[in-house]
């Protein structure tokens, strides 16, 4: 629907989210006959020679303080975002800094995303009959009238190229083509091949006797028809799935014969990709005394409170408790999200709700492909979806009655989005979307965040305590195995303290599983030669490379770089390559030796890297056929396993002394959880920690299974030195190639922060790895403090206007700057 772009009056003007890094909004004129609905896609001109999308965010009649364009088309006649997400979008870009074009690219599927491809049309208004021109010049013209558009690179391989730039230029000028950005409808529908049997068939009893009789010698076509006959029993004019209908065993060509002797019909049908089956439920489970008081005390807390922490032990059923609340909502016609983590935990958590709830279910992830993101997209706008399993990036969705979230292990880390903007904490991002629906958010862990516990404990949240684990089961007990005492006896076998060996050897002896867990994938950490003391380290990256054995390679973790191992040192000629510290794949192979007839497995990002890696692995632990699995912090989190008796916890002392404020949190949470697996039915499990440091008070709480006395402890220390829950931090960071511009830079930005903070801004200090991909990086954390909502707005917009401030002198014109708020 091409609008009249030449009318100048305007009453209606419309705000448009653009896809260009800028932080405002772009007025639009909206031309008399077009009413764009908020939340529509629309396509603009942008400067003199671009044409882009946007989407409408404001409609209203007040023109701004620069001369407007007019919209030129829409797209959509109904809009794909609603006035709710808008409002959700516009606070996630405020609060985290970033702009409402680079959230709406997180939240846009590809297949309905702003694309930014230019591609040139004849206008529509332009009188072809009226120009004068030459003949390259009327052969664009030809080309473009023979295809709608065209993108610059096709004409520049259709017409001379050297005459383009001139040709382009006077066609421009006269408005007789327009260059615009391609808006790709990338979405495709899924379509599927079915058969049915042709009409006389179906109708008439003796024509398909003869039918049969006429197959009697073609014995692969009339296995079809069986097959046919006995797939539609129920339904005899169905069309069966073409793939359904061959199976493994039928002959393509027999159907393809039968399809020619118009027996069959042959016909291609739309078929949706979240599947609209549904199933019966199973019953749901009874819940303990515990777990129904537990229960009863949600509903008594979500009276007086919109949030509530479930605080509830390893194994003590806190998804019994979800699945009541969620059928609760969608009994009452809301909608649903269930956040986790990670989308590895979704295999276990979806196939455990789709028993329970038979319901429509839609799994939704970021890196799902774009297809099934746009369908889920659509059913939600069309409310037929009415519970969403998924990562942080389901909040994006377009919700109309959302009335509960669940945020399910509410303390991981990886619910921060760290690498691209916005870089939002989705269980913080959950409690404000809640509030724009009205919604309340369950949040649920064994290990909460040190914030969330202060929130519920300063009444602000409503908690709910279950400290038993169901069914018989007890918490395991946990052991500490001295490290430098057993250094002096005698060498350790691999990296395993006698103590720890001879529990693995005993569980194994039982037939049970054991769990080792260390936070460090790879072979050994790094490589020294034994002479000269030289590490081989990324060329890009200010960190030493990792040793990984499967591929026979040094891998850089931050950057990907990978390299061989050198024969040699390449300084001082040595042959004694040594490896130094150890990661998962050393330990799987030290394990496998000592225990050669066990099934040893190992679970880290490098042996999960495919869908189905992870599935595998998940089915052989469920099924029994792994003994001993090693990992990463990834086994920490969800797995529910019958026979595992024993979790091994290697080289905690690194976690403990980390270099973050959050290094005792993070640490008390993962062996926890990663303990929490131990022990989960009847038999009581075991935990082993190796350590150098058995006095230290995080290791006690851990032992003692004491939250409280950790969280005391860490608050304390937090309202000492200011960090949250008693401040709010945001980390400023530069990158640039040069050092020098870097720290400069940082350290005058620093110095205007502290005008206005002082002791409140910490650096600039280089972080732990202070070069990634070729690109120095200065930190400066700043802690503001948390008063008025008012002023906090206002701390941050002044924050950003300094460093912008900065940005903009010529020195620091280069510099790139991340702002994280929340950082993880
Ligand atoms: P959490 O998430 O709290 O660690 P889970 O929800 O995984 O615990 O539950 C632990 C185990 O106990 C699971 O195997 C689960 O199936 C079982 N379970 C929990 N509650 C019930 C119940 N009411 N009836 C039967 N089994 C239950
Ligand atoms: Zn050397
Ligand atoms: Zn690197």
């Amino acid at each position: 629907m091409a609008l009249d772009i030449d009318k100048k009056q305007h009453n209606a003007f419309a705000d448009l989210i653009l896809p260009l890094p800028i932080p405002k909004l772009l007025t639009y004129g909206v031309p008399p006959a077009a009413s764009p609905m908020l939340g529509s896609r629309v396509i603009v001109p942008l400067g003199t020679r671009k044409i882009v999308t946007g989407v409408v965010a404001h409609m209203h009649n007040h023109p701004p303080n620069y001369p407007t364009k007019d919209i030129l088309e829409i797209l959509d006649t109904t809009p794909i975002l609603s006035a709710t997400q808008l409002a959700f979008f516009t606070w996630m870009a405020d609060y985290y800094l970033c702009t409402l074009g680079e959230v709406l690219k997180a939240a846009l599927p590809a297949g309905l995303r702003l694309s930014s491809q230019s591609r040139l049309q004849l206008s529509p208004t332009a009188d072809l009959t009226r120009i004068v021109c030459s003949d390259a010049e009327q052969q664009v013209i030809e080309l473009l009238q023979k295809h709608a558009s065209l993108s610059y690179t096709a004409l520049a391989k259709a017409i001379d190229r050297k005459h383009i730039p001139g040709v382009m230029k006077r066609l421009l000028a006269q408005k007789v083509v327009l260059l615009f950005e391609e808006v790709q409808e990338k979405y495709k529908p899924k379509k599927e091949l079915r058969i049915r049997l042709a009409p006389p068939f179906v109708a008439d009893m003796s024509q398909r006797q003869g039918l049969f009789h006429q197959l009697e010698r073609s014995p692969k076509q009339l296995d079809i028809l069986l097959k046919y006959i006995s797939l539609t029993a129920q339904a005899p004019t169905l069309a069966v799935p073409k793939k359904e209908l061959l199976g493994t065993t039928g002959s393509t060509a027999a159907l393809r014969s039968l399809l020619k002797q118009g027996v069959f019909l042959e016909e291609e049908v739309i078929v949706p990709r979240i599947s609209p089956v549904q199933t019966t439920p199973l019953p749901t489970d009874t819940l303990s005394a515990a777990q129904q008081t537990a229960l009863d005390a949600l509903y008594q807390a979500f009276k007086t409170h919109d949030t509530v922490l479930l605080h509830g032990v390893t194994g003590s059923g806190k998804t019994a408790l979800y699945v009541r609340l969620i059928q609760d909502t969608l009994k009452q016609g809301g909608q649903v999200i269930y956040l986790l983590p990670e989308i590895g935990l979704a295999t276990q958590m979806v196939s455990r709700l789709t028993k329970v709830l038979g319901h429509q279910l839609a799994v939704y992830h970021a890196k799902y492909a774009s297809n099934e993101r746009v369908e889920i997209w659509h059913s939600l706008l069309a409310g037929t979806c009415s519970l969403v399993v998924g990562v942080r990036a389901a909040l994006l969705l377009p919700f109309h009655n959302l009335q509960l979230i669940i945020v399910d292990e509410e303390h991981a880390p990886s619910y921060k989005q760290t690498d691209t903007a916005p870089r939002y904490h989705a269980r913080d991002a959950a409690l404000m979307l809640a509030k724009h629906h009205k919604a309340r958010v369950l949040l649920g862990s064994a290990t909460p965040s040190l914030e969330v516990y202060y929130y519920a404990q300063i009444g602000k949240y409503g908690l709910v305590k279950l400290t038993e684990r169901f069914g018989k089961a007890a918490l395991p007990v946990v052991h500490l195995a001295n490290l430098a005492a057993e250094h002096h006896k005698k060498p350790l076998y691999g990296e395993f303290t006698t103590r720890l060996l001879e529990a693995m050897r005993a569980a194994l002896s039982r037939q049970e599983q054991v769990i080792v867990f260390q936070n460090r994938r790879g072979y050994a950490a790094y490589v020294l030669c034994i002479d000269c003391h030289w590490v081989p380290r990324c060329t890009q990256c200010a960190i030493s490379l990792t040793y990984h054995q499967s591929a026979r390679r040094l891998v850089c973790h931050y950057c990907g770089y990978r390299m061989c191992v050198p024969p040699e040192c390449p300084v001082c000629g040595a042959r004694r390559l040594k490896n130094v510290g150890f990661g998962t794949e050393k330990l799987e192979e030290t394990l496998q030796q000592c225990f050669p007839d066990k099934y040893v497995k190992r679970m880290d990002a490098d042996t999960t890297r495919h869908k189905q890696g992870y599935a595998q692995l998940l089915t052989a632990l469920e099924q029994g056929h792994v003994d001993m699995l090693v990992g990463t912090q990834m086994i920490t989190k969800g797995l529910d396993f019958a026979r595992v008796a024993l979790v091994g916890v290697l080289d905690i002392d690194r976690l403990l002394y980390f270099p973050d404020f959050r290094a005792h949190e993070r640490c008390f949470q993962l062996v926890t959880q990663v303990g929490g697996r131990a022990g989960r039915r009847e038999k009581q499990g075991q935990v082993i920690i190796q350590t150098q440091h058995p006095q230290h008070p995080v290791l006690d709480a851990i032992v003692h299974h004491d939250y409280e006395q950790m969280y005391r402890r860490e608050l304390t220390e937090r309202a000492t030195f200011w960090y949250p829950p008693y401040v709010r931090l945001i980390k400023v960071t530069l990158q640039h190639v040069d050092q020098a511009v870097v720290t400069a830079g940082a350290q005058e930005l620093a110095h205007q922060l502290r005008s206005r903070w002082e002791e409140r801004v910490l650096g600039p200090q280089a972080p732990c790895v202070a070069r990634v991909k070729s690109r120095y990086r200065m930190d400066i954390w700043v802690k503001i403090p948390k008063q008025a909502t008012s002023d906090r707005v206002g701390a941050k917009k002044w924050l950003q206007e300094v460093t912008y401030r900065l940005l903009r002198q010529q020195a620091y014109r280069q510099l790139s700057v991340i702002f994280d708020v929340d950082p993880a």
